[in-house]
């Protein structure tokens, strides 16, 4: 039996960093990239008789992504113990949630634009967004961060104790691409509202899914496979394009498939069994007795006053209100530092098509090749307004513009003008650029001929030596304009 005669059952497990100042139960700061175990107290560590304090802040941002989602918020939520032992968790369980969550049911939309190029867009009809059903939002704290060599490991508790929203969906993904589409917008919504950064690269946003096959016109759900932390979202379509494909291969065989954890191997391109049937009974669940419940109805009253604007309205803004092309709408409304950037130099003056363009191609070229990010970055929104500008008065051209940024880059008490005074980038004397063109065309008749009967590709040579030749340098896009002009009907 081919694969389409089966029925897929996708279900996802997102587990998302929330972006906080400190931990879910203790003061210790929160982030990433500090050096290894320097962020953690007693708490933290599981020390004996350490108390936890609850982060108020971290609750708020889980019923904000909840209220978002179209998420029910209980009146009460309470706090479970899941016990495991492993040096991750050195209180021995993880302090999470069972069965009173801060969130249940929602759904996620699936934006068209995040479907993978060339696959089939899912709507739920002609002209309408689809939306997955979530089963639930529960808060946790992250574990620590294991980091395996040969023969020993080494564990970093930095991480431990971070606040992290765990975001079940119903089984109700049907296709990788589906499943692609579903984490990209998730992503976005996370990131546009502030939740999170949700930077999958960094293990702030991080999934595990779970797919199961079962025969047309079977109604009960075949065994689930579980595939643990994968950590992009074209790896979890990867995975899941492999899987169906064995689980199909096996089921035509008569394998009867077994609930189990595999792991997804993306280099070698497989998946792996690593263990079977695991309930939540192994984990000993019960209620933490250090944690009162939580009393949502003010913080849900209070988060309602703040609820932000959401991608697809970012973006149609960005395409309606700026007139920018979709796939920089898109781009933008991905990345929140990327965004604020962008809205920031907008603020500051400059064109936005303009604005977008620099901060989406210019800016992040910039920042990949100095790893670093936008949050981060010496050249602020008001320098690269200032840069924008003068391209725009054509006191530097494009690539001279680039050099003003990275003198800046240094420097960041230069403005735009100054920088470009100091790199000797003035505006031109329009006249005096002309008699100098003129001088060097006079200069150069052998070329001058060769332009006339067609070799156009001179042009650059000859604006080359016009370049060379003045000081102020000029645009060079100035200098071929004028020197083209003194070639009629070319
Ligand atoms: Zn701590
Ligand atoms: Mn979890």
């Amino acid at each position: 039996m081919p694969a389409a005669d089966y029925l897929v059952t996708i279900g996802l497990e997102v587990h998302c960093q929330i972006r906080t100042a400190t931990k879910m139960f203790c003061s210790c700061r929160a982030g990433f990239g500090y050096a290894p175990n320097t962020n953690v107290c007693p708490t933290c560590l599981g020390m004996p008789g350490a108390l936890p304090v609850l982060n108020e802040y971290a609750i708020e941002r889980t019923i904000l992504a909840g209220l978002l989602l179209g998420c029910s918020i209980p009146p009460v939520s309470k706090w479970d113990r899941k016990n495991y032992f492993y040096p991750d968790m050195p209180k021995n369980y993880q302090t999470s949630q069972l069965d009173l969550p801060l969130c249940i049911g929602g759904s996620v939309p699936l934006y068209e634009w995040n479907f993978p190029a060339g696959a089939a867009v899912s709507q739920a009809e002609a002209g309408v967004v689809r939306r997955v059903k979530l089963d639930h939002i529960h808060l946790e704290e992250d574990a620590a961060k294991l980091t395996h060599f040969a023969g020993y490991s080494l564990v970093d508790y930095n991480r431990g104790g971070t606040p992290l929203m765990e975001i079940v969906s119903a089984p109700d993904l049907h296709t990788p691409d589906e499943t692609y589409a579903y984490l990209k917008s998730l992503q976005q919504i996370m990131v546009c509202a502030g939740i999170s950064n949700a930077d999958m690269e960094k293990g702030e946003m991080r999934c595990d899914v779970n797919v199961s096959l079962r025969p047309k016109g079977q109604e009960k759900l075949g065994e689930k496979i579980e595939m643990k932390n994968i950590n992009s979202m074209s790896a979890a379509r990867r995975a899941l394009i492999y899987e169906i494909h064995r689980q199909a291969e096996e089921l035509d065989a008569g394998i009867a498939q077994e609930q189990s954890t595999r792991r997804w191997d993306d280099t070698l391109g497989e998946s792996i069994v690593m263990r079977t049937k695991e309930n939540a009974h192994d984990y000993r669940y019960h209620t933490c007795p250090d944690l009162i419940p939580i009393h949502t109805a003010s913080l849900v009253q209070k988060v309602r006053q703040e609820i932000p604007e959401l991608p697809d309205a970012r973006r149609n803004r960005l395409i309606a209100e700026f007139g920018l092309p979709a796939a920089d709408a898109a781009t933008l409304v991905a990345d929140a530092a990327l965004y604020d950037f962008f809205e920031q130099t907008v603020d500051a003056g400059a064109p936005a098509r303009k604005a977008a363009n620099w901060v989406i191609n210019t800016l992040t070229a910039v920042l990949a090749d100095k790893e670093t990010d936008a949050a981060k970055c010496p050249v602020t929104p008001h320098h690269l307004a200032g840069i924008i500008d003068i391209v725009e008065q054509g006191i530097v051209s494009t690539n001279q513009a680039r050099e003003v940024l990275d003198l800046i880059w240094g420097h960041p008490e230069l403005d735009a003008a100054a920088a470009a005074d100091q790199l000797g980038f003035k505006k031109t004397d329009a006249g005096a650029l002309e008699m100098l063109v003129d001088a060097v065309l006079a200069e150069n008749p052998d070329m001058v001929e060769l332009v006339r009967a067609g070799n156009t590709k001179l042009i650059n040579a000859l604006t080359g030596k016009v370049m060379k030749a003045s000081n102020p340098k000029p645009n060079p896009k100035l200098v071929t304009q004028i020197i083209i002009s003194r070639f009629p009907g070319i």
